[in-house]
């Protein structure tokens, strides 16, 4: 059987019952966008609420937005509106710093409950900021070790000396997911305390936080979430932990009456004790319009499409580009997957800038992949089709050999 012509990826677009979703973003229509798992588009949503913010908010409201336009609880608003696409109950989750900010806190809060545990367990491929954080955290520490072990190591890496099991839900390179459930289950057996990065899985992937019994989450919101470029991350403590995990970074958001500006530190009772500093109003808008969506949308029908576009991207890709050397590097089973596939090729960059050239957006991560992202709520089914079909004729003409592609920017 042939892979999907471009008119039959054009039904498939027709029938997709997420299809109307995509005039809700503001999408360059000469650009074929498949990095929204790095940056997600903006919504019209978000436009409007940043709009809103900026004008009535901000301009005439001045300081008593505060209060009046509920700025102060815009963390732990946005947290519960975010719990609901993530299994936690209201309380449990508040959008502050960065995931890199809410991963040190974490992390040492998780150590100081755990005194007699000094381990940080986590897989040497999970993301660069997960692992620099935790080595910053053991060199403050005398007696911390970051242990790092292979993927398939990690359930018999978990002894009584590890205090924290720290992990990526779904890897960034090539979007296999682990069995969340499953390792927190391990990680409790062995005494220890689960922390997920779900940079990659929230808005992508189903996660049912509570049922799963997490401990502790992270993750971006300017990724699937769509929240804007640095949009503040999401932090989640599960309540039954919350009165014994304490953040060292002792804000004076994060205090239990902030403005009492009381001379010494007394932690919020709940969620909120995680704030730092003065919250990112701004960003929060632009956050909570598009979350919007999510009212609309829901997260399986989302997961089931994204797979769906990858599956469509992987038979494409063997089907078109396998005689070119571009190999499949991603799982290929769905649900081993998330929301992304990675194609593998020695000149994985060139290539990806003559693409980008020609209207289609995906990244590279060194050595040789090259990263498409499936965003369902504007992802369509032609899309992927006219990807692969551009990559193919880059491939057939050598465009990508030219010399302006050879080398990158800053941001490959
Ligand atoms: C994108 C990503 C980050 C980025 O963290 P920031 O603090 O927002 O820069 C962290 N962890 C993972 C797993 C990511 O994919």
């Amino acid at each position: 059987m042939s892979a999907p012509g471009r008119e039959a990826c054009l039904e498939m677009d027709r029938q997709d019952p997420l299809g109307a979703l995509r005039d809700e973003f503001w999408l360059d229509a000469s650009v074929i966008y498949l990095d929204g798992n790095s940056l997600g588009a903006p919504s019209r949503a978000a436009h409007a609420r940043v709009v809103q913010a900026l004008g009535d908010e901000w301009g005439r409201g001045l300081i008593r937005s505060w209060d009046e336009a509920g700025w102060a609880d815009a963390p732990a608003r946005l947290g519960d509106r975010l719990g609901r696409i993530l299994g936690a109950a209201p309380g449990e989750v508040a959008v502050t710093d960065s995931t890199t900010v809410n991963l040190y806190k974490l992390l040492v809060a998780a150590l100081e409950a755990s005194p007699d545990r000094a381990v940080i367990l986590s897989e040497q491929g999970n993301f660069p900021t997960d692992l620099y954080i935790a080595e910053g955290i053991a060199r403050l520490r005398p007696g911390v070790e970051v242990r790092l072990v292979e993927r398939d190591q990690i359930a018999s890496a978990l002894d009584g000396s590890v205090a924290v099991l720290l992990l990526s839900h779904v890897d960034y390179r090539l979007g296999r997911l682990h069995d969340m459930e499953a390792l927190t289950g391990a990680a409790h057996r062995a005494g220890a305390l689960a922390l997920w990065d779900l940079s990659h899985s929230a808005g992508a992937v189903p996660v049912e936080l509570d049922a799963w019994q997490a401990d502790m989450a992270v993750g971006c919101t300017y990724k699937y979430l769509n929240g804007g470029p640095g949009s503040p991350a999401l932090l989640y403590v599960a309540g039954r932990l919350q009165s014994r995990l304490r953040s060292p970074v002792n804000g004076w958001f994060g205090h239990a009456h902030p403005f009492r500006f009381d001379a010494s530190y007394v932690p919020a009772p709940g969620i909120e004790r995680w704030l730092a500093g003065t919250p990112p109003i701004l960003a929060c808008a632009a956050l909570e319009g598009a979350l919007e969506i999510w009212d609309h949308a829901g997260i399986e029908a989302a997961r089931e499409k994204s797979l769906r576009l990858g599956d469509l991207m992987i038979e494409l890709a063997d089907a078109r580009l396998a005689r070119w050397g571009v190999t499949v590097a991603s799982p290929r089973a769905g649900s081993e997957r998330g929301s992304q596939v990675s194609l593998a090729h020695p000149e994985a960059g060139p290539l990806m800038r003559a693409l980008i050239e020609r209207g289609v957006i995906g990244d590279v991560r060194p050595p040789n992949l090259m990263r498409f992202g499936f965003p369902a709520l504007y992802t369509r089914f032609v899309d992927v089709h006219d990807a692969v079909d551009r990559l193919e004729e880059i491939l057939n003409v050598g465009a990508h050999r030219q010399a302006r592609f050879q080398v990158g920017g800053r941001v490959p």
